[in-house]
Parts: C-alpha cells; structure tokens; sequence
C-alpha cells in the first residue's frame, strides 16, 4: 500500500505519520521525489482501512500495491534509483554507463585491457575472479588473487570494478576489500541466502536475471537484497533460456522497457552473455542502447581465442572502440529533445 503525501505536509506531520505505521507493525520505505512524497507501507496491509488513512490531514490518497515487490516497485518511488558505484560514477537517472572487461580475471593482462577500455570511454571495469562455470573442470577463477589485480587496476586507474561473488562465505571479502559493486550472476539469482546476505552490505549489487528468469522472478529477487536494507541495486537483462540454438541465450530487449515501467531501478544490459558469440554483441549492444537501458556491461579481451573464458563473444580492444563511438552517437539520439 501507498500514502500519497500532500505537498503542505510538514516534516514533523510525516515522522509523525511514519511512527504512527511502524507503531502498528508495518515497516514504511519513504520517498521523497521531485512531485511528492510517498510512504510506501510493507506488511499485511489488507489489516489496515484506507479510509481511515485518507481521513488523516497530511494524506492526499492512498492506493493498494498488488505487485509482491515493494520496495522495487515504482509506485514505492517513481523517481529513478541512482546508485552510485564510487570513484564517481553515477548510474541510472539518465546517467548511462559501459562497464568492460575480460569474462576472468586471468593476470597481468587485465590492466591491458583495462586501459583500453577506459580509454574507450568505458567507466567501469568488469571481471570473474569467482567463476560460476557449467562445468567443475572448466576454469573456476583467480579468487582472491583476481580480486586484488581488479583493486590494483582500479586505483591506478581510478574506476570502479564490478566482480561477481558466488558465495554467501565470501561476501565479508569482498565487503573487507572494498569491492565497488558485487555482481549476482544468473546462476545465483534465486539464490535468496546469497541475495540476503549482499542486502546487509551498502554495496551497490549488479543483479543479473536468472537463467529462464521471468521479469517478476528478477524483481522479486532484488526485493530480497532490498529488503535487507541494500537498496542500490541494479538489474542486468542478461539474455534468457529459450528454444533457439543459434545463440547462447534470446536477449529479452523488451524486458528494458518493462523493467522501466515496473521499477525505479537501474536497468543494464549485457549482450555478451545474451549471445554467446562475438559478431553478435554490437548489434545488441546497440539495440539495448537504442531501448533505452542505463548501461551496458560487455566482456573484451586482448586476445579472445586465447581467453580463459568466454572468448567466442569476447569483443578485441579495437571492436570495443569502434562500438563505444556508435553507442555514443546512439545514446545521442534516444536523450535528444526532439521539437
Ligand atoms: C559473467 O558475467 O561472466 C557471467 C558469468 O554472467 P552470467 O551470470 O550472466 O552468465
Ligand atoms: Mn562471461
């Protein structure tokens, strides 16, 4: 449920109103947007009387939320999350951003290819030190080690890294590392120990969708981070399960715009992940740029068909620069004011 504020409500009327819910047993998630404010009830609702709220001074109208997730739901906040990754990188609320990188963390070549994504305009950097691989002989990752060549590229070139973490153990590592933003691979993203426990964190989670993930099972998913108390989350649409063999997986475009509809959350798209093969990924890329996503997450490599990792859909430094410069141009014209 919602209570829609009026605008003359005072701050003491609403920490008035606030105590006033959690007293009865609710918790309460309030939003402060731009138009109006709005306090987002969680709990039983169907034990509280809408009319009895909208008798009260300070409430406009309120409005039953049918949807399970809350606290994602954009009717909860119908401003754009921000979150903000560190070394000033913004993303969501119209800042876009390209996070690039090698699928594994494999050694000395990561600050290679490190600087020639950002300088390909890249504003983050990605890689796996803790790979979920289908296979247990295929390679599963540096581990620790990975981590600290990402740190070490990180502070020399001052981006944020974005490394995915398998593990409910190896959460506090990462916390203890100062990791910048934890990924949630797609084969973990029911894995609601694993989602619960980044929720206790306040870093900010890349939570990809699950692989034949719905919509509502991804925004479920982030309520249970957000439920914890983490509430920078953002979702990858990452490409999904489907009868096609042509490609690793069916990139869900749709799924951008309908991620936009139903919540506040950052929306980013990864089209390597979502096509498995290298030819593929800039024309995806472009289209998930053209629907509107807030960023983009793209695996390159120095040199694919030695990879550890991924390298058939790994895009080569210079493939990425030429995509970057055609994003661009893209993002270009989806923001333009059109008379
Ligand atoms: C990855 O980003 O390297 C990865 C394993 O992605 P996904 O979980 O989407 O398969
Ligand atoms: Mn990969």
């Amino acid at each position: 449920m919602i209570a829609i504020v009026k605008s003359s409500a005072t701050e003491d009327q609403l920490q008035h109103f606030v105590r006033w819910i959690e007293g009865r047993g609710f918790s309460t998630n309030v939003s402060r947007g731009e138009n109006e404010t709005i306090v987002g009830i969680i709990g039983d609702t169907t034990q509280i009387d809408p009319f009895l709220l909208e008798s009260m001074d300070i409430i406009e109208r309120v409005q039953r939320v049918s949807e399970p997730f809350k606290k994602a739901n954009r009717k909860f906040h119908p401003d754009d999350t921000i979150v903000d990754c560190g070394h000033g990188v913004l993303v969501g609320g119209g800042n876009f951003q390209v996070m690039a990188g090698p699928c594994s963390v494999e050694g000395m070549n990561l600050i290679q290819i490190a600087r020639r994504v950002k300088d390909a305009g890249a504003t983050m950097l990605r890689g796996g030190a803790y790979k979920p691989r289908t296979s247990p002989y295929a390679y599963q990752g540096m581990g620790e080690r990975g981590l600290d060549l990402l740190l070490e590229a990180s502070t020399e070139l001052d981006m944020p890294i974005v490394t995915e973490v398998m593990d409910v153990r190896d959460v506090q590592l990462f916390v203890d590392k100062g990791i910048d933003v934890m990924q949630i691979g797609a084969r973990n993203a029911q894995n609601f120990n694993l989602l619960k426990e980044v929720g206790k964190t306040d870093i900010p989670v890349l939570l990809k969708r699950g692989l034949s993930g719905t919509i509502d099972e991804l925004l479920m998913a982030a309520e249970y981070i957000m439920s914890e108390g983490n509430e920078k989350v953002m979702l990858c649409e990452r490409g999904i399960r489907t009868f096609e063999t042509r490609t690793r997986n069916t990139f869900d475009v749709n799924a951008i715009p309908v991620l936009h509809y139903l919540t506040h959350l950052p929306v980013i798209a990864d089209p390597s992940h979502a096509t498995g093969y290298t030819r593929y990924v800039r024309p995806i890329a472009y289209a998930a740029t053209a629907a509107g996503a807030d960023g983009l997450e793209i695996e390159v490599h120095n040199c694919p068909s030695e990879a550890w990792s991924d390298g058939a859909q790994a895009l080569t430094p210079d493939q990425f620069d030429d995509a970057m410069r055609r994003i661009a141009l893209i993002r270009e014209a989806v923001t333009a004011e059109v008379a």
